[in-house]
């Protein structure tokens, strides 16, 4: 069988991980990025640069989008240059920003006035994740569109699921994103204990890591934190993003939610500090750098 047509726009750390997979599974891959040097690696890889989202669309079939914020995705979809300006009914529209269920809402209601079909697809594993293939997908929208992506998402996730109608895959995101900031303060709060205590922190990490405390932070987040790598696979900046949506939908559900809005609270905290574009693992500098 013929192999659809992919564009991707947003050739960021997840971005540029994924297309890789795509490429080495002879998919044609169109893309564009707001800075264009962020896409030359791809582009010596066999990628193919336009100039626009709507170029992107005119040039493909599966059209993902997998930006910084929901603000970058209105633009992505609705701006001038944007994807709804070229996609018609050929097009299968894929948005894998963790983004609003609102937005994903929109953007199902304005393809589908047009008969174009939408899903919001947005991820959970990280940097690397993406970069194993190994991601976590949660898709949102109509089991006819999902049925036809499924094979070209197989190529770097390794759990994929529909959780229901538009904007379920970004609630499921929410719902991850609410459990991933209590392993990162549990995880964070565990360090700053073990070591005011006297402890080998190393030990300490690998010993409670085959107990009931064993959770992803802990293990991908924890080595990178005793080396002192603060770098971003996952933006600090991205995690409030993320954290706000989630206190925003919990509020319209009259839900409250203490313990994340205090994660929130300490990330927002951090990214005042100018830490915005470290990884999420720099929490730990709230204790470890006064
Ligand atoms: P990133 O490195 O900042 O990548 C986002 C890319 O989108 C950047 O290259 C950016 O361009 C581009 N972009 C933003 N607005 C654009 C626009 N209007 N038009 C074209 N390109 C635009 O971030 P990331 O870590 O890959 O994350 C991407 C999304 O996935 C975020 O929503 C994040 O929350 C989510 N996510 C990330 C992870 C992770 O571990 N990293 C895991 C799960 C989900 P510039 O180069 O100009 O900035």
């Amino acid at each position: 069988m013929r192999k659809k047509k992919i564009g991707f726009i947003g050739t960021g750390v997840m971005g540029t991980s994924i297309v890789k997979h795509l490429l080495k599974a002879d998919y044609e891959v169109q893309i564009y990025n707001r800075t264009k040097s962020k896409a030359s690696e791809l582009m010596e890889l066999g990628a193919v640069w336009q100039n626009t989202p709507a170029e992107v669309a005119e040039n493909a079939e599966v059209i993902i989008t997998m930006v910084g914020y929901p603000t970058d995705v209105e633009e992505v979809y609705y701006g001038d240059n944007g994807i709804f300006q070229t996609a018609s009914k050929r097009h299968i529209l894929i948005d894998m920003t963790t983004s609003t269920p609102t937005l994903a809402n929109k953007i199902y209601q304005t393809g589908k006035e047009k008969g174009i079909a939408v899903l919001d697809a947005p991820v959970s594993g990280g940097d690397l994740g993406a970069k194993n293939g190994t991601l976590t997908v949660m898709v949102g929208g109509d089991q006819a569109a999902f049925d036809s992506i499924k094979s070209i998402f197989e190529e770097f996730s390794s759990k994929l699921n529909l959780q229901g109608s538009a904007g379920s895959g970004q609630h499921t995101k929410m719902a991850n994103q609410i459990m991933v900031a209590g392993t990162m303060t549990g995880m964070t709060e565990l360090l700053v204990y073990a070591k005011a205590a006297g402890l080998d922190v190393e030990k300490v990490l690998d010993t409670v890591g085959g107990g009931s405390a064993q959770n992803w932070s802990l293990s991908n987040y924890g080595p990178r934190i005793l080396k002192e790598d603060y770098s971003a696979g996952f933006f600090i900046k991205h995690f409030v993003k993320d954290l706000k949506i989630a206190l925003d939908e919990a509020k319209r559900m009259n839900l409250n939610l203490p313990a994340t809005a205090l994660a929130e609270k300490l990330y927002e905290e951090l990214e005042g500090k100018g830490n915005g574009n470290d990884g999420t693992q720099a929490l730990i500098k709230l204790w470890w750098e006064n």
